[in-house]
């Protein structure tokens, strides 16, 4: 199996092609944009490009060197990525080998099936290991070539580990002086949250959202979905591959954002529900630890808000939760909401993400949240119907 083609970017890509053909590509790159949209495959793309034998603008996608990136095997283009944190070893040695372990598996996966949505349920970090595993790949010279590519995803999540001032001064100092033959291309989906010490030592590059038809065109060549699930897929995807795809199924999972997207319109359902018991049923669904991961809990809430939200301005206003425009309709009128009040919601939203980021009992949080929620779209004698 290789890599699937690069997808849209075109923009990007005619930069980054350019810089490169006059010899300009900075030592440090960054990719910058959100969550899913490619900058992982546009970094191993640029690697490619570095490594490629008859490179001009791009890479000629056959020579040797191509083949071997596009399935994940050149010894010269190195991915490194945030990983769920192994347990200790109890020696260095044995930490870095472990996490070398987990990177060599995850690289296994992704060249027999690369179409892996944006999204886990795990914390992930780019570990003291990683790091270490990292730096000594760097002082190895090339193994074919005159170069050699270290991409290193989600480089913010250099900051999130307790280890981290080690893990970031380790990765510093090879920032600072990369070793010749070497090139670094980094990326980020909060580049807000990169240390400035790192940011300070990149060339950055912007990757934007793709367009919808971008998006759809990519999930009709490349997975099984139909045409319903694409259109979905595509309108919750906010222009990111890797997120429609968390909206597809694969055999019998849902997929893991659809999931979560059930979850969030249960939340909807509880908070417009007459009756507090149901409110209260909903918080309690939810384990008592663990409020971090709400986050796309919350993300979902927020896109069925803005659906009511735009039913409530007119009837025939695009919704993003396709499949549920009936539904949302009949609760607009229904409950005579006000547009105004469900953009009001994402306020009560916020504070709850403040409260999850600060780690509160989930069942907490969402006690608050729904009885806010409810208060702010509640109106008096009104009934929710029944099925989606
Ligand atoms: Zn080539």
């Amino acid at each position: 199996m290789t890599l699937h083609a690069l997808e849209g970017h075109e923009r990007p890509r005619e930069a980054l092609g350019r810089a490169h053909s006059k010899n300009g590509l900075p030592a440090v790159l960054l990719l910058h944009g959100p969550k899913g949209v490619g900058k992982q495959r546009l970094a191993l793309w640029t690697g490619q490009l570095i490594l490629c034998e008859r490179a001009s603008g791009e890479p000629c996608g056959e020579c040797r060197s191509c083949r071997m990136s596009l399935r994940l095997e050149h010894p010269d283009l190195l991915w490194y990525f945030p990983i769920k944190r192994p347990p200790s070893k109890g020696s260095r040695e044995r930490d870095r080998e472990a996490a070398e372990e987990v990177r060599s598996e995850i690289i296994a996966r992704v060249r027999e099936n690369a179409l892996v949505p944006s999204y886990s349920e795990d914390p992930l970090g780019l570990h003291l290991a990683t790091v270490r595993n990292l730096k000594k790949e760097a002082s190895r010279g090339p193994a074919v070539g005159t170069r050699r590519v270290f991409v290193l995803a989600e480089a913010q999540e250099l900051v999130s580990q307790e280890a981290s001032p080690e893990a970031a001064n380790a990765l510093l100092k090879l920032l600072e002086e990369p070793p010749d033959s070497c090139r670094f291309v980094l990326t980020s989906s909060e580049p807000g949250r990169l240390l400035p010490t790192v940011e300070s030592r990149t060339t950055s590059l912007h990757v934007p959202s793709l367009p919808e038809d971008d998006v759809a065109r990519f999930l009709s060549r490349f997975t099984e979905a139909s045409p319903e699930e694409i259109d979905k897929a595509t309108k919750l995807s906010a222009g990111s591959i890797g997120r429609a795809l968390g909206y597809l199924p694969d055999q019998d999972d849902p997929g893991p954002l659809e999931r979560i997207r059930q979850d969030a319109f249960a939340l909807l359902r509880a908070a417009l529900s007459d009756h507090p018991a149901d409110r209260f049923a909903a918080a309690l669904s939810r384990p008592p630890s663990g409020a971090r991961g709400l986050h796309e809990l919350f993300q979902s809430l927020e896109t069925w808000l803005r659906d009511l939200s735009a039913l409530a301005s007119y009837r025939d206003a695009p919704v993003l939760n396709l499949d549920a425009r009936a539904w949302l309709l009949k609760t607009v009128e229904s409950r005579s909401i006000d547009p105004f009040r469900p953009a009001e919601c994402v306020t009560v939203v916020e504070r709850a993400r403040s409260l999850a980021a600060g780690n509160v009992n989930p069942q907490l949080i969402l006690s608050w949240l729904l009885a806010d929620l409810h208060d702010a779209l509640a109106s008096a004698g009104s009934l929710v119907p029944d099925e989606a």
